[in-house]
């Protein structure tokens, strides 16, 4: 079995994922952090203005790749295991960046802050990771504070969710009264003396754990489903634990789990088929694009999932749409200790490839370019814009620019079949401010961003002639996207419904899978 485990944590911010992700890389040995890769010599002077975006709001816009690895001797006789933790952007105003990163992934972390329980963003991403079916590991974060009475946060997991849970963990007390925690597979109590943890001993031998706390337990444990491995994996069901990551509390049982339970790298759909691990050939995905920090190079690194074969540098991989290889001279492989440039790679693992535009969000990259990883969904955007020129004599730029911004996946461009001006999109607000700094910044365009008569937009598929019939009441909805693919742009939720029921020949997708 593979030692890769490829997941991301999902929250909604301030929940702790910050925190969390920090003490991950210190209990594990951190073999390499993305951010430090990308600022080097030149790049780390010329730093483009989206950046100053992520550095005045102290957020960051772009999503990275960390790696790091531990020993667990108790698993298959001593076995190391690597973990891929692909960063998600952790602000409110969340992207596509992110749901994409989520297809990159083989399972997910959901941190809760205890007191809080399910807000709305971990709802969403959980709605993502649900779509692709991510088994998700809890891990309900701030115990050391006052919080909602855990069977609560339980309960609520399991109704908005419509998840089982099965807690594997259970905080003696929280806040001011927390005493430790007891892990209910080792029947250990452990609590936290000065940052490292004391064993109380067993339950059942000598630990002292407060009377009042013994009933809890014992419901906690009949009232639940017990963990389950197959129902984990397929989404099912979700082992929680109790922890707190400010005092590194309940981490080292969080890494176990994840060691143990989380799926290996797995199987990608292609069409009819599914491409394993085992696969005779190196494949993998484009999942994101991200810019150079240089603007005046248009340098730009593919991060690529790989899912089979054994890369190997200076390989040549053809991407699909290109249809000549490309030669992979200098990966940016995460792993790679102290070397940056990184000599193999094993399924699971991101490999970061620069290139000057080649490469495309959703692109698959073999050896033999005969397969094409399916499922890469484009997500219907929530905000839509258009697009206004404060100088008209730059269509040109303006369409180069939205062009390539929309390549990497930074919004969505959509030319509407009547009228001028170019309509963009994309799910989060920030991107929006993205989108008009990096058009000063790297194509010198000034532009503005005004209101847009639709909500929404709908990939459109059918016959040609349902398509045609569509087009001919509909023109002035109708756009296509970069790729000339017809896109029904909508009023309202309600007109996309009307026009479904009206149409039933046509569908009306939410997603554009390449
Ligand atoms: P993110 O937005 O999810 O990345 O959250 P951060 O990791 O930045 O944490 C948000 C705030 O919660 C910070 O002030 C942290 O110090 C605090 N925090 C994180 N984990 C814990 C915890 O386990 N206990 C307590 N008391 N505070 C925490």
């Amino acid at each position: 079995m593979s030692n890769r485990r490829t997941f991301a944590i999902i929250s909604h911010p301030d929940a702790g994922k910050t925190t969390l992700t920090e003490k991950l890389l210190l209990q594990g040995g951190a073999i390499h952090q993305a951010g430090q890769v990308k600022a080097r010599g030149e790049a780390r002077r010329a730093r483009s203005d989206w950046m100053k975006i992520e550095q005045q709001r102290g957020i960051s816009v772009t999503s990275s790749v960390m790696t790091f690895e531990k020993e667990f001797a108790e698993i298959g006789g001593g076995e190391t295991i690597t973990f891929n933790l692909l960063d998600t952007p952790g602000h409110e105003d969340f992207s596509e960046d992110t749901y994409r990163t989520l297809t990159a992934v083989d399972s997910a972390i959901m941190v809760i802050d205890a007191a809080k329980g399910i807000e709305p963003q971990t709802r969403k991403l959980f709605e993502v990771c649900r779509l692709r079916s991510v088994p998700i590991i809890t891990f309900v974060n701030k115990v050391d504070r006052e919080g909602r009475d855990p069977f609560e946060t339980l309960d609520e997991v399991a109704d908005m969710l419509a998840l089982d849970v099965s807690p594997q963990m259970w905080p003696i007390g929280m806040g001011g009264l927390f005493e430790g925690l007891l892990d209910f597979r080792t029947g250990e109590v452990a609590r936290p003396e000065g940052g490292s943890k004391e064993y109380l001993g067993k339950r059942d031998g000598d630990a002292e754990i407060p009377e009042d706390y013994e009933e809890e337990y014992q419901l906690a444990q009949a009232g639940y489903p017990e963990f389950n491995l197959e129902a984990y994996r397929n989404g099912d069901l979700t082992p929680v634990y109790f922890g707190s990551a400010l005092k590194n509390f309940g981490v080292e049982e969080l890494i176990d789990a994840i060691a143990r339970h989380a799926p290996p790298p797995r199987p990608q759909p292609a069409g009819e088929e599914r491409i394993t691990p085992d696969h005779d050939e190196v494949t993998g995905f484009i999942f994101k694009v991200q810019a150079n920090m240089d603007p005046n190079h248009r340098d730009r690194i593919a991060f690529m999932r790989q899912v089979s074969g054994t890369f190997k540098r200076g390989m040549k991989l053809t991407p699909s749409g290109l249809g000549k290889p490309i030669a992979v001279h200098s990966p940016i492989l995460f792993f790679a200790q102290d070397r940056e440039i990184a000599d193999t790679a094993e399924p699971g693992d991101i490999i970061g490839i620069p290139n000057h535009g080649t490469l495309r969000v959703g692109d698959t990259l073999s050896e033999k370019d005969k397969i094409r990883f399916t499922g890469l969904p484009n997500f219907a955007p929530e905000i839509l814009r258009r697009v206004q020129l404060k100088d008209p004599t730059k269509t040109k730029q303006l369409r180069k620019a939205l062009d390539d911004l929309s390549e990497e996946g930074v919004i969505q461009v959509f030319y509407p079949e009547i009228g001028g001006s170019s309509i963009v999109g994309v799910v989060g607000q920030l991107q929006l401010d993205v989108l008009i700094s990096r058009l000063s910044a790297e194509y010198k365009v000034e532009a503005n961003l005004e209101a847009s008569p639709f909500a929404t937009a709908r990939w459109l598929k059918g016959s040609d002639e349902a398509l045609r019939e569509f087009e001919r009441f509909n023109q002035g909805n109708l756009a296509k996207d970069r790729d000339g693919d017809m896109v029904f742009m909508a009023k309202s939720a309600w007109d996309v419904g009307y026009q479904e029921e009206k149409n039933p020949d046509l569908k009306f997708s939410a997603t554009k899978e390449r």
